[in-house]
């Protein structure tokens, strides 16, 4: 019996260690990826559900890794929160899609705002506001092109910290976005201190909106009472045509999902955009 649990410990022990061993390098592995040039952004478009046309897009972290192809942002960005790293890695992603944008309108092409996430770390460790204007000034873009996403769990760490700062953005011109709506814990009434324009409804209540009556019954509480409050609202991750039915008869906005398409890197999303205009 001891020595079954002495296994057992054992066991843990090594799988500890080996994950620590894994997370050490794949930290050093996000180090190189940044100083070599391993990531690109794509864009997913978001598209109105009044007449389908691409009304904005969201810009997402791909990791193109020397061994293991495409990594998913979902698995490493933890980790960069964890390390720190994804302050440079998402300064790195603001100041590309600003300078991707500045170059377009450059070209005569008719570009959307576009959307970048924002992480709490970054929000708490930098000054966010310095950033976004360098960014747009350092290319010359005007803030109307600029949209930012972010979770309620990032606004509620410090609330008035948050509003001083999100009004400040705001005033210079930048657009904002409630993501993941649904999945914390805060209610549209907290909400309405903060000046968002757009609020992201959680894929987590359209994956069942056609066959489970209560999540219909909640996306559609939330479409009714964020547009009362002037928000724009988009529905996130629709990948059916039942699903899209539904969120219009429930006076949707805006949809992002695989049904309309997958997030393309930037040279696809241009094509869309000449494609559709
Ligand atoms: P998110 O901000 O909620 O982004 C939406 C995620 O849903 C993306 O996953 C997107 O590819 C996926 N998605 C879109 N449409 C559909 C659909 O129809 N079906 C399904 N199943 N999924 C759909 P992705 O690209 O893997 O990103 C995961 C998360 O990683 C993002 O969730 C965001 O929290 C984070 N992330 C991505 N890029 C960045 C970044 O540049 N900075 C920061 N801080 N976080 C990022
Ligand atoms: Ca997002
Ligand atoms: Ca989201
Ligand atoms: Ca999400």
């Amino acid at each position: 019996q001891a020595q079954t649990s002495g296994k057992h410990h054992l066991y843990f022990d090594s799988a500890l260690n080996a994950e620590v061993a894994d997370k050490l390098v794949l930290e050093e592995e996000l180090r190189q990826a940044l100083e070599t040039r391993q990531f690109a952004v794509h864009l997913q478009p978001k598209v109105s559900l009044r007449d389908g046309a691409i009304v904005s897009a969201e810009a997402l972290l791909r990791w193109n890794h020397p061994t293991r192809g495409l990594v998913s942002p979902a698995s490493f960005i933890p980790l960069a929160e964890d390390t720190g790293l994804i302050v440079p890695i998402g300064e790195w992603v603001l100041r590309t899609v600003c300078a991707q944008e500045a170059d377009w309108l450059k070209q005569g092409l008719r570009t959307v705002p576009v959307g970048v996430n924002l992480s709490a770390v970054q929000f708490r460790e930098t000054r966010v506001l310095e950033l976004v204007q360098d960014a747009l000034a350092t290319v010359g873009l005007a803030p109307g092109y600029l949209e930012l996403e972010l979770t309620e769990s990032l606004i509620m760490q410090d609330p008035a910290e948050a509003v001083r700062i999100l009004n400040a953005l705001r005033a210079l011109g930048v657009r904002l976005s409630m993501d993941d709506f649904g999945t914390g814990y805060s209610s549209l009434a907290q909400l309405k201190r903060f000046p968002f324009d757009a609020l992201k409804i959680d894929r987590a209540f359209i994956i069942d909106i056609v066959h489970n009556p209560e999540d219909a019954a909640i996306a559609s509480a939330i479409i009714t009472m964020a547009r009362r409050l002037g928000l724009t609202v988009v529905a996130e991750g629709v990948e059916t045509v039942e699903q899209l039915c539904e969120l219009r008869a429930a006076g949707c906005d805006e949809m992002q999902g695989y049904l309309f398409s997958r997030p393309v890197p930037l040279e696809e999303f241009a094509a869309m955009l000449r494609a559709g205009k």
